[in-house]
């Protein structure tokens, strides 16, 4: 029998166990606040952060909501990140990328206040968590391990491949998987593009996560008996549906579920894992930043 995982249960627990510190801040006079900045040419964007705004408000976190248009010069956005760095109310900024072609996305990050990048994607955390010291573990990533410990899998000397080598999630996802520690200790190999055989590693794993943004990449052919894949994929793919596509995730679920001891669904799987360990991040920004001490999931 294959399990498959339940991202959006999981994802729930941990939501009602940091209801908890979110209330035991605003006892002591703290009120949780992320920021959310738009200025993005995606269309999906604008999706992203009313949910990412809506999954606060369902449990007692304030937001800001920042919006510029799009052809706002760099220098707009750079003043608005500096104005949410120094106010004092906000404990989180969160800039939905992509951000347009005539602003450099690096340059915007590192204009965040590290005590702020709930994303974890500033310089100094991401340094931080390659020295196995995370100050806020990047949402996508640790919403991974989260799935994995929540699933009894222990990553304990395992044989982990990851597909995908992107800033947000395959080389932080190898961090957290190769640290000391629970939910590490992981051998990790990190595939991409040229990547030479890749069926030779995913088949070599006890652990497959894809995030390749390649519409069913992985599939049965490719995954030994009892392996657990992960899919971080979310992909548009055409199809005859009211909306007119539909979304698959990077592996091919039906042959995979054939080998697999346990497999995530998209979608259901990471999705809501990484929007719950976002309201983590902003919830431990907060105490950081209070000296309110909480108990985070
Ligand atoms: P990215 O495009 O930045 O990186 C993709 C990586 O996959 C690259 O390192 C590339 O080398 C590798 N790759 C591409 N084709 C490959 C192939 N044929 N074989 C091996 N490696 C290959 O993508 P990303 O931002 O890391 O996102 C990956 C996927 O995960 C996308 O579908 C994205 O939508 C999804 N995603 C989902 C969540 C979530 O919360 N569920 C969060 C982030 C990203």
């Amino acid at each position: 029998m294959t399990d498959v995982i339940d991202g959006d249960a999981i994802a729930g627990e941990i939501r009602d166990e940091l209801e908890g510190a979110v209330q035991r801040l605003r006892d002591e006079g703290v009120a949780p606040t992320l920021a959310t900045v738009l200025m993005s040419p995606d269309p999906a964007s604008e999706t992203y952060v009313s949910m990412k705004q809506r999954d606060c408000e369902e449990l007692g976190i304030e937001t800001r909501d920042v919006e510029l248009p799009l052809d706002s010069p760099a220098g707009d956005l750079y003043a608005t990140v500096e104005e949410l760095n120094d106010g004092d109310g906000v404990h989180g900024i969160l800039v939905q990328m992509p951000v347009p072609d005539h602003v450099d996305d690096r340059e915007v990050i590192e204009r965040i206040d590290p005590a702020k990048d709930v994303d974890g994607f500033h310089p100094e955390n991401v340094g931080r968590l390659v020295a196995g010291n995370p100050r806020f573990e990047p949402c996508t990533p640790h919403g991974v391990q989260k799935l994995l410990d929540a699933a009894g899998v222990d990553t304990e000397g395992a044989d982990v491949t990851i597909v995908g080598r992107s800033d947000i999630v395959g080389k932080p996802l190898a961090n957290l998987l190769l640290d000391k520690g629970p939910g590490g200790n992981a051998t990790v190999t990190v595939c991409h593009s040229r990547t030479e055989d890749l069926t030779a590693k995913t088949r070599e794993a006890d652990v497959v996560v894809a995030a390749a943004g390649v519409p069913e990449l992985v599939d049965g052919s490719m995954l030994s008996e009892g392996v657990v894949v992960i899919d971080v994929g979310v992909n548009q793919v055409d199809a005859d549906t009211e909306k007119g596509y539909e979304l698959v995730g990077d592996v091919e679920f039906e042959s995979a579920s054939e080998k697999a001891s346990a497999i995530t669904p998209v979608p259901g799987g990471v999705g809501p894992m990484t929007r719950a360990m976002l309201l983590h991040n902003t919830v431990k920004a907060a105490s950081e930043q209070s000296g309110v001490d909480v108990e985070l999931p």
